[in-house]
């Protein structure tokens, strides 16, 4: 299998064959120069969707209306773009691409030789370790103002400063980030979701204008606004799960509900999510028991037990709970000794909802403890519970 700057090449090497320019643009060269390790290239050149069919055997559309194509390369897939110009009345060019892209670091090109064409000084940002918009002046965020958060994105997943006007244009500009589609919101969440996130880079999102403008997000930014100061220095929060709970966490669960719906969040994802929350209120609320721990589950103990140590300000115990759940009598309704059948064969009179009561009522009492996870003593259990 070629890597992805080998199969880069071969689309580069082949579209010069052909009396074609192209480069290598964006995140890849960025990366490169950064020696983090690359998970797509993309590729810009004067050629034409139709130039590209005609040139390689297979392309898959994906974007034929803005002049993108993929290329599948020995299991890479290489998205390829035809130069764009602001203005679409001027040819377009590598510059004039490389002018519309968002921030100097990821406005470098790069050709089949590992030249570098860096007409807006990437390399020096990257040197610096600041984001700075490619043009001198804030009309890339009105022209896009996804970019806003892109601009929060690259900051915290590259550690990067904001340079000073890039900064004061996102603080002004901020409120136009409730424009783009909600779908490519959650989608740049969710990159930041995949950041390692310390406390400097939360106290970070909780200032930030961009992240305060954006609906139904920290409904209760203030609870975490103190406690965060008594958190240990190596307390940290990664994952989607971790950041979304602690984006939406409210007092009153309709928040929370509202936010999730609103960024359209995947159905197990939401799930998750208002679980976790709904477990953080009892516990707030000093009404947790094994059950709530059990409801909980495994998977999400890390981000619940996160959320809660980071609105009470206080030492995480993640260990202490992890072990409470693996003492538990059952992890899941799997492990039960009955099942809806053998209540049903017990009770041959009676109907699904009573059965499925009565099997939620054992469940809760094995886990309690009342009750032994045994056929014959849930038998003998049932019998009394409903002769009551
Ligand atoms: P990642 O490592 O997350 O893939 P990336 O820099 O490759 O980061 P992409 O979203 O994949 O980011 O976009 C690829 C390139 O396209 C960017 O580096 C940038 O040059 C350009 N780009 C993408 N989205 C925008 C945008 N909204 N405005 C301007 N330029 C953009
Ligand atoms: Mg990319």
């Amino acid at each position: 299998m070629l890597t992805w700057e080998e199969s880069a090449k071969t689309v580069l090497r082949k579209l010069q064959d052909n009396q074609y320019e192209a480069y290598i643009v964006g995140g890849a060269v960025r990366d490169k120069l950064m020696k983090r390790s690359i998970r797509d290239v993309d590729i810009c050149t004067n050629a034409s969707v139709e130039d590209l069919q005609r040139i390689f055997p297979r392309t898959v559309d994906v974007g034929v209306q803005h002049g993108t194509i993929i290329i599948p390369i020995e299991g890479k897939s290489i998205e390829v773009t035809q130069y764009r110009n602001r203005d679409r009345s001027k040819l377009p060019t590598l510059h004039s691409d490389l002018a519309m892209r968002d921030f100097t670091c990821n406005a470098m090109a790069m050709n089949i030789n590992g030249d570098l064409i860096d007409p807006f000084h990437g390399q020096e940002a990257i040197k610096n370790r600041q984001l700075q918009v490619v043009t001198n002046s804030p009309a890339p965020f009105k022209e896009d103002p996804l970019r806003l958060l892109r601009g929060v994105r690259f900051s915290l997943q590259l550690s990067f400063s904001l340079e000073k006007s890039t900064k004061e244009w996102m603080k002004e500009y901020a409120p136009l980030i409730c424009q783009p589609a909600v779908e490519r919101i959650a989608n740049e969440l969710e990159k930041i979701a995949n950041v390692i996130l310390r406390k400097r880079d939360i106290q970070f999102l909780l200032d930030c204008k961009v992240i305060r403008e954006l609906p139904y997000i920290f409904p209760n930014r203030d609870l975490f606004q103190n406690k965060l100061k008594a958190m240990e220095d190596t307390f940290s929060i990664s994952g989607i799960m971790e950041l979304w709970s602690m984006l939406s966490f409210s007092q009153f669960p309709e928040e929370s509900q509202r936010a999730v719906n609103h960024y359209k969040l995947p159905r197990q994802l939401k799930k998750d999510i208002l679980t976790i929350i709904y477990f953080v209120h009892l516990s707030l609320r000093k009404e947790w028991t094994n059950f709530a721990l059990y409801q909980l589950g495994k998977v999400r103990i890390t981000s619940a037990e996160k959320l809660l140590a980071l609105l009470q300000g206080r030492k995480l115990k993640v260990e202490e709970m992890i072990s409470q759940f693996d003492s538990l009598p059952i992890k899941s309704k799997k492990e039960m000794a009955v099942s809806g059948k053998d209540i049903m064969e017990w009770y041959p009179n009676k109907q699904g909802e009573w059965v499925g009561n009565s099997l939620a009522l054992v469940e809760k009492a094995i886990v309690l403890n009342h009750l032994p996870n045994q056929k014959q003593e849930i038998y003998h259990w049932l019998t009394k519970e409903h002769k009551e």
